[in-house]
């Protein structure tokens, strides 16, 4: 059992906010896929999903064994893999995951066993890419794709789907435009020679903001869910999802001239009363953030990180504030808070979240 002291609370209620907040935007009938991927953003996949199995369509993972936890866990929603292996596939079968298959090596392997099994219109999902040049069949894979598939009633296509190179930013409109044009195209050759209609999705959290029209029939949303649209006043709309708490260990009281931490980084020029908090760069938290970069709370106060961030602890001048050991400590508790980090750390929000390492405990509150 994980009883670490350093914990990452998940917000439920600002998890169905977030979510409430995006199917606002959305057409009534258009369906919402949660990614749930890199453990949902660095906070639990399977609690996230347990929490909103009965509230979206689909989830969404990279990788098949991510989908084979929230099975084991006692999801029964559809499961998207994005990013499946032939080494995986029959893992995903075994666990009724839903395969996007991106290239003629996995299409060509998931058709085989499907046929060897045998399944029987087993749910499969086309990747295609449109410009973002990452993962996905070419257009012009259209013509074999549906020659291979006629042969094939052990499969049936669920969803047809393409993913943005640039949706968050504007000045690639007519980037993203063509990307979104060329999706139809491919779209009109399956709807000419398939005989019936795939679900269609191109969008991921800021496609839905800037490219309502492109919601076909399901979008995938992901950084929205927990707290991030794509620029601050959108972000203002959205409630946090990740508070990192931690608690005061050991008190120390260093006179002028004594250093903390390693490489002796910090000197103190006064009596300097520090507070060593048991989370490090093991647990996500960024050595970029050490020598006063970064700031945590304690008791509604700023206290900063002095000295290097060490693997398993950080130390923080606490001089000034009334504390003890035990108190409560905040590492972040508002998108503010994880923007900052972010823009410290010289990296994106995407990953000071995903970064929260599996050592941190991790507590979903309803
Ligand atoms: C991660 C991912 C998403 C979610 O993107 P957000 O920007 O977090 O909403 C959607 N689609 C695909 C293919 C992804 O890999």
């Amino acid at each position: 059992m994980n009883n670490h002291v350093t914990v990452l609370e998940i917000e439920g209620n600002a998890l169905l906010h977030n979510l409430n907040y995006f199917k606002q935007k959305l057409q009534p009938e258009t369906k919402i896929l949660a990614v749930v991927k890199a453990f949902g953003y660095g906070s639990d996949g399977v609690q996230v999903a347990k929490f909103l199995e009965d509230k979206v369509t689909y989830f969404g993972v990279a990788y098949t064994h991510e989908g084979v936890a929230l099975r084991e866990a006692g999801v029964k929603t559809p499961i998207l893999v994005l990013h499946p292996h032939i080494q995986n596939l029959q893992s995903i079968i075994d666990f009724r995951l839903e395969p996007s298959l991106y290239n003629f090596n996995i299409f060509n392997a998931f058709l085989q066993l499907a046929a060897q099994t045998p399944l029987f219109s087993y749910p499969i999902h086309i990747k295609f890419n449109t410009g973002l040049n990452r993962l996905g069949f070419w257009h012009t894979d259209v013509p074999k794709i549906l020659t291979n598939l006629k042969q094939a009633n052990h499969v049936k296509v669920q969803g047809l789907f393409s993913h943005l190179a640039a949706s968050e930013d504007l000045e690639e409109m007519d980037f993203t435009a063509n990307q979104i044009k060329r999706f139809e195209d491919i779209v009109q050759q399956f709807n000419t020679h398939l005989g019936y209609r795939p679900m269609l999705h191109i969008l991921n959290t800021s496609g839905v903001v800037n490219y309502p029209n492109a919601q076909f029939d399901m979008v995938r949303i992901g950084i929205g869910l927990y707290g991030f649209g794509n620029d601050e006043k959108e972000t203002t709309k959205l409630k946090n999802t990740h508070n990192l708490k931690s608690i005061i260990s050991q008190i120390h009281s260093i006179n002028p001239g004594e250093t903390v931490g390693y490489n002796r980084a910090f000197i103190a020029k006064e009596t300097t009363k520090t507070a060593t908090i048991p989370v490090g760069h093991a647990d996500g938290l960024s050595r970029k953030l050490g020598n006063k970069k970064g700031f945590v709370y304690v008791n509604n106060q700023k206290a900063p990180i002095i000295g290097n961030v060490c693997m398993d602890m950080i130390m923080v001048d606490v001089t000034r504030i009334n504390c003890q050991e035990g108190d409560e400590v905040i590492l972040f508790n508002t998108q503010e808070m994880i923007q900052h980090i972010a823009d410290i750390s010289e990296t994106i929000v995407y990953e000071t979240l995903t970064v929260i390492s599996p050592r941190v405990k991790k507590i979903l509150k309803e």
